[in-house]
């Protein structure tokens, strides 16, 4: 019998549309580590599916320093960080953060979500613009909508389209934030955060980059895109996520120290939401030890994404770069188009050993659904034929290819 009363009907009206439309969709539920391959449902398979880039989510080093700071300081911290829940180690883990940005502070938030979201909406007000990609994440979205600010929003990745909503706010009195990813997350290509850096600098503009799917993945050691594109001292904000790459969970915002005692007083995710567990800021600073003692691991990554990427093209899929943007990064989106059928090939793959997320609309526009792969440094060359060889087979006998 349901528990749900007619006070929510039109909650379950929704699933009914999704179900009709073919986007509805049951949650996998991984049993053991999260790896190159796992078990999902009970089955085993291959993972495309993860954000675990450099296979850092179940690294020995790692459980042990986990382990170690549970013993020392507890499984909790008991309060927000502006009460009582600062710990040294928090502290710690900022500081090596912002030695590995080579910025001059850092603040950690309980997730990327809540660092992008904490940030925009606390820097800037309802007399100010922020100037956002159309493909920025939902958490940008969301802060800039909770900031109050006028959001002006260009076109993907078009510098000029930018540069022209900047002329058009330029003599308003308000303070103008330029945004963008460092890599888009659904498209997995690279923000040209060097050139609205220029911009931003042209207009007095703040500029900040959202790095997530950057951390860890670009840049030397993962420094991420400010690096890559050797904009250090040009980019005001940098927010990273401690949840892909470094295989923890968590967000960090890297800039100057009264960006960061700024944040201190008015983010509201960092004033009025507990902070992390001792194990998860311990873990963090062993997984940052390792991006600098280990750098085959992204070289690995790197390599990977290009044998998968190339491969595919070969069998003649649409990896992006005709009608949607050309991946650049370890995510390689598989175009199909249509939802429904977008979420059956998601599904046939799995039944045949390749866990690859299906995503359709609203998450990205409609008609240019994918099967979203991404892979990590930790997959071998026989895991990612055996995918090959699983998503050929499936498209061919579903008439995708
Ligand atoms: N920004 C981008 C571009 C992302 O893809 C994500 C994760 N989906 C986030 C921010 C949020 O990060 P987190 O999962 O750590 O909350």
């Amino acid at each position: 019998m349901s528990q749900t009363r007619p006070q929510l009907a039109h909650l379950t009206a929704t699933l009914n549309e999704l179900k009709e439309r073919g986007t509805y969709f049951k949650l996998r539920v991984l049993d053991g580590e999260q790896g190159p391959v796992s078990i999902y449902d009970g089955r085993e398979v291959i993972n495309l599916a993860s954000n675990n880039y450099l296979g850092l989510c179940d690294h020995p080093k790692l459980k042990e320093a986990a382990l170690k700071a549970t013993e020392q300081y507890g499984v909790g911290s008991g309060a927000v960080r502006t009460i009582a829940g600062t710990m040294k180690i928090h502290l710690e883990l900022e500081e090596k953060i912002a030695a590995f940005k080579n910025v001059e502070a850092c603040v950690v938030f309980q997730s990327g979500f809540t660092a992008n979201a904490g940030t925009v909406s606390s820097i800037l007000g309802k007399e100010d613009f922020i100037l956002s990609d159309e493909l920025n994440h939902a958490s940008i979205i969301d802060g800039a909508r909770l900031s109050r600010a006028k959001i002006k929003v260009f076109r993907h990745k078009d510098v000029a389209h930018c540069e022209e909503l900047l002329k058009e706010v330029q003599n308003e009195p308000g303070h103008k934030l330029v945004i963008t990813d460092g890599v888009f997350s659904m498209d997995g290509d690279i923000g040209p955060v060097d050139k609205l850096a220029d911009l931003a600098e042209k207009y007095g503009a703040i500029m900040m980059v959202d790095d997530a799917h950057a951390s860890g993945v670009l840049g030397r050691n993962g420094r991420g895109s400010v690096d890559h594109f050797h904009c250090h001292g040009r980019v005001d904000v940098q927010v990273g996520t401690l949840s892909k790459a470094i295989g923890a969970l968590g967000g960090y915002v890297c800039g100057s120290r009264d960006l960061i005692e700024y944040l201190y007083h008015r983010a509201r995710p960092f004033l009025f939401s507990t902070s992390h567990p001792p194990s998860v800021a311990a873990t963090c600073i062993a997984a940052f030890d390792l991006l600098e003692s280990e750098p085959e691991r992204i070289e690995r990554l790197w390599e990977n994404t290009r044998y998968f990427k190339q491969q595919l093209t070969s069998a003649g899929f649409d990896v992006g770069g005709k009608t949607t943007p050309a991946s650049e990064t370890p995510i390689t989106p598989i175009i199909i188009g249509e939802g429904k059928l977008t979420m059956e090939f998601s599904k046939a793959l799995f039944e045949a050993g390749l866990l690859a997320t299906g995503i359709a609309f609203p998450t990205v526009p409609e008609g240019k659904a994918r099967v979203r792969t991404i892979v990590s440094s930790e997959h071998t060359k026989a895991q990612l034929d055996r995918a090959l060889e699983i998503l050929t087979g499936t498209a061919k006998r579903m008439g995708i290819l």
